[in-house]
């Protein structure tokens, strides 16, 4: 079957095996490297094997849930929109969520996901209590921070390269809402950005949207969007007696691959015009704060059915790099200026500030996290190669979901972490079952 990441870029045939229950999939694995698969969000090549694909989707059962502490038992294939459409009505939210709830618990917890509020939470590892991992002999290994703690402290963000997370227990938050607090602050450029990056540090959740086409003195104008779960006596009298039931949303959706040249240069200055406006505009009000409902808020993108196709047959690229935070201002602005001179619009431009983090193979570390996709044309990947290089000069580190073009010297050169990474995986035999076309470009 014909396979790829979110960004359809690369694209393999594997060979795909479905599990429908945890028991049956030691018997059904081939001899060899394999890889599980959550939902295919990863936006590259690191949930794809050529030989053994499997698709743990079908796994997708909710096992218990323990309404006083919110801990919630499931297997690895649930969909995360799941979880949310059955305790979001009971009070409980994803500690932690990335931008798309259509990833599934596994994928969450190997790629270590982080959310608009790593700054003060981390990472989804941190709400995991244990897991079961399926070892390279077939055997299901019960794995937490006091059983077996190293294998796994390396399986939360080992991209599946530790084993298959059969189930896991996730700690669930509670909230008094479906709706979000929201304040949008228009920044003329990257220094009043990084500014209020530090004036809203006590916000639950901050993000910002860059324009990477605006350059000069307007390099890093944008939109920083914070927000607060909003508690009942917040809403307005309509909404009080159900605050946890979310509006009706009409979902649009992109038919068919866009021809390449829609995302041009002119394009995405024109989006990124209107949108900054539009933010400014929001901001303006009279305390600037706007109640959203949670979809609007941290999901914006899943409102729109097969948005990967606007970048047209080919696919995408995303690069997403995180900077320590005593290099970022001039790391982030030499990268947004690498952008904006190449002309390569990307309309999905993100800047998140990240908290300390301690993890043997996650991405985040203290810092500020920049994300930019751009069509699969020519160019694209020499623009990414410089982005790269710059990053690295700059401390820099690359998020693997994101990744398809890495090299291993680069890899190596960037997270002193990773050869530790690997040697684990030699001293386990994890390499010898577990492998990804990522992880073999990698050297991992
Ligand atoms: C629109 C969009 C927004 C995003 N925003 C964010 C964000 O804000 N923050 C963030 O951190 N990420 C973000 N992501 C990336 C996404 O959260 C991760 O790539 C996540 O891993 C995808 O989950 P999945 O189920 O689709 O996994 P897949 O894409 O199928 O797999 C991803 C990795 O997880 C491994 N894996 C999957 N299931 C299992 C399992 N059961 N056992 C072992 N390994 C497994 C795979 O081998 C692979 O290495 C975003 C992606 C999209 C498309």
């Amino acid at each position: 079957m014909k396979l790829s990441g979110w960004g359809r870029y690369p694209q393999a045939d594997c060979a795909v095996i479905t599990p429908r229950r945890a028991t049956e999939l030691g018997g059904m694995l081939p001899e060899g490297r394999l890889i599980a698969r959550g939902m295919g969000r990863a936006y590259g090549d690191s949930a794809l094997n050529i030989a053994a694909t499997i698709d743990m989707t079908r796994l997708n059962r909710l096992l218990s849930f323990d309404k006083s502490t919110g801990l919630l038992v499931a297997e690895a294939g649930v969909p995360l929109s799941d979880i949310i459409d059955v305790f979001l009505p009971q009070g409980f939210f994803p500690p932690v969520t990335p931008g798309t709830k259509h990833v599934s618990l596994g994928g969450m917890i190997a790629a270590d996901v982080h959310g608009k509020n790593h700054h003060n939470a981390g990472t989804v590892g941190n709400f995991i209590d244990w897991l079961d991992l399926l070892g390279p002999s077939g055997q299901i290994v019960r794995c937490s921070r006091n059983e077996n703690s190293d294998l796994f402290e390396h399986s939360i963000g080992g991209m599946g390269l530790t084993g298959v997370i059969l189930r896991a227990a996730i700690r669930l938050k509670s909230v008094e809402s479906c709706w979000i607090n929201q304040k949008t602050i228009a920044c003329a450029n990257l220094d009043e950005l990084f500014q209020e990056f530090e004036t809203y540090d006590n916000s639950t959740y901050s993000v910002a949207w860059v324009d990477c086409l605006s350059s000069g003195a307007g390099v890093g104008r944008s939109l920083l969007y914070v927000g607060e779960h909003a508690v009942t006596d917040d809403l307005p009298q309509r909404l009080q007696s159900q605050p946890l039931k979310p509006p009706a949303r009409r979902r649009l959706s992109v038919p068919f691959n866009l021809p390449s040249f829609t995302l041009n240069r002119y394009s995405v200055k024109l989006f990124n015009q209107l949108y900054f406006h539009k933010g400014q505009r929001a901001g303006e009000g009279s305390s600037g704060w706007e109640l959203v409902d949670y979809d609007s808020y941290f999901y914006p993108l899943d409102s729109i059915l097969h948005w990967n196709r606007i970048y047209g047959r080919r696919g995408f690229l995303q690069f997403q790099t995180v900077l320590p935070l005593a290099q970022s201002r001039d790391g982030i602005r030499a990268l947004l200026a690498t952008t904006a001179t190449a002309g390569q619009g990307s309309f999905l431009s993100v800047l998140k500030k990240f908290g300390a983090q301690q993890s043997a193979f996650s991405f985040p570390m203290e810092g500020y996290t920049l994300t930019l996709d751009f069509p699969a044309r020519r160019g694209t990947l020499a623009l990414i190669d410089k982005l790269t290089e710059i990053a690295i000069a700059h401390g820099g580190r690359f998020y693997l979901a994101k990744d398809a073009r890495l090299t291993h010297s680069e890899l190596m050169t960037s997270d002193k972490r990773a050869a530790e990474f690997k040697n684990f995986r030699q001293k386990h035999k994890l390499d010898e079952r577990f492998a990804s076309l990522q992880s073999e470009r990698l050297g991992l």
